[in-house]
């Protein structure tokens, strides 16, 4: 039996660099970026760094090869889940080599895969390639992939235009062509504190919150009678309440009261019409009749994230390509959400490619199979020979 395929020296070495850096969402990861863009310039590649809005963070986008349309680009997130309360065997931000596995924060999600892509550009800048291969690093998509629209928005007005996106979150390098989608909002409600001995002076926040949410519940219903997708499990979109917050006393009417809540869409179920089909039966059923008696009673429905589902592509580009590369005719869908949606949406043909498992994602002792990191510096190694031969 051949031994497992081993990952190249420097792909290991940069994956210690990176997950040395602690880029827990809540922080910056500026070290990492500045990082990635001087390992890209060692190699004579040209990065631009793309501060967020506020500039604690940033993105990052390079181009290698000619400067034409049609590449390919490799994206990955560089922000990692914290480790606070995980119990794990050795430091997180540390990576530590044991029984054929590298562990440590991000190694799978998603750190393991921009280690091969840094790793493989030198060997990309040196190749012939007819086509570009673009390397794009992200942040805050842990927290719901907010930071993604701000590159691609930029992306937007930028020539040349790539034609496909492969996102290296960790698929066990299996091709996916569907994710589902994921909008997270905030509910927030005025009622009219008053007494509870003299309810009938005000009205609940809380009471009104309660309806609301089963207004929710009811549209869940309705969804997935709607529409099923057996490729996910749970095959229908779902709609779950996932934090509650209200009222000041035992004995008072609540004045306030908010509720934290998501859409987990499948692909042809739009989280925003979701959220519209909500706030209109909200204000018809709920708030206007209550208005009557009660004028200055409020909700509010505020959007704090929001990334679309990755829907499977007819004749797919990035499908055809990553499955011909990986020598498989096989496709899978994934429950979670990524930025993959978003890239499909800004026009570019998308599947989500990556080395190490979703299981050992978010976990204490984090690991991805060094055989993993093998196969991605495999395929990168074989996207080039395909953009050198025009494939
Ligand atoms: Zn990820």
């Amino acid at each position: 039996m051949a031994s497992p395929l081993q990952p190249r020296e420097d792909t290991l070495a940069l994956l210690s660099d990176l997950v040395a850096f602690d880029t827990v969402s809540a922080r910056s990861n500026r070290a990492l970026i500045d990082f990635a863009a001087a390992r890209l310039a060692e190699a004579g590649i040209a990065a631009q760094v793309l501060p967020s809005p506020d500039g604690a963070k940033a993105s990052l986008w390079a181009t290698i090869g000619p400067k034409v349309d049609g590449g390919i680009v490799l994206s990955g997130h560089s922000d990692v889940v914290p480790v606070d309360g995980q119990d794990w065997t050795s430091d997180p931000f540390r990576v530590e080599l044991r029984d054929g596995r590298a562990f440590g924060r991000g190694v799978a999600d998603m750190k393991g895969f921009i280690a091969c892509v840094l790793a493989a550009a030198p060997r990309f800048a040196q190749a012939p390639l007819r086509r570009p291969v673009h390397v794009a690093l992200t942040y805050d998509e842990e927290v719901g992939c907010v930071g993604a629209p701000k590159l691609l928005a930029w992306l937007a007005e930028q020539a040349p235009r790539p034609a496909i996106a492969f996102i290296g979150e960790p698929t066990s390098m299996r091709v996916v062509n569907a994710h589902k989608g994921i909008l997270v909002a905030r509910t927030q409600i005025c009622g009219v504190e008053a007494h509870s001995s003299l309810a009938h002076l005000g009205v609940s926040a809380i009471g009104i919150a309660a309806r609301a949410i089963t207004l929710l519940q009811t549209i869940e219903q309705e969804l997935a009678a709607e529409r099923q997708d057996r490729r996910f499990e749970p095959s229908r979109a779902t709609l779950s309440i996932n934090r509650i917050a209200g009222g000041t006393a035992v004995n008072i009417l609540a004045g306030r009261a908010s509720f934290d809540w998501d859409v987990r869409s499948i692909p042809g179920v739009d989280g925003r019409a979701v959220l519209a089909r909500f706030e209109e039966r909200l204000e018809t059923k709920i708030m206007a009749p209550l208005r009557a008696a009660f004028p200055t009673v409020e909700a509010h429905t505020a959007v704090v994230a929001d990334a679309p589902a990755l829907a499977p592509e007819e004749d797919g580009h990035a499908e055809t390509l990553a499955k011909r590369l990986l020598s498989t005719k096989e496709t899978r869908a994934v429950a979670y959400a990524a930025e993959a949606g978003q890239f499909q949406g800004a026009g570019l043909s998308t599947v989500i490619v990556g080395p190490g498992s979703i299981d050992q994602a978010h976990k204490a002792d984090e690991y991805v199979d060094l055989e993993q990191l093998g196969l991605c510096d495999q395929f990168l190694d074989r996207l080039a020979g395909a953009l050198v031969s025009g494939g």
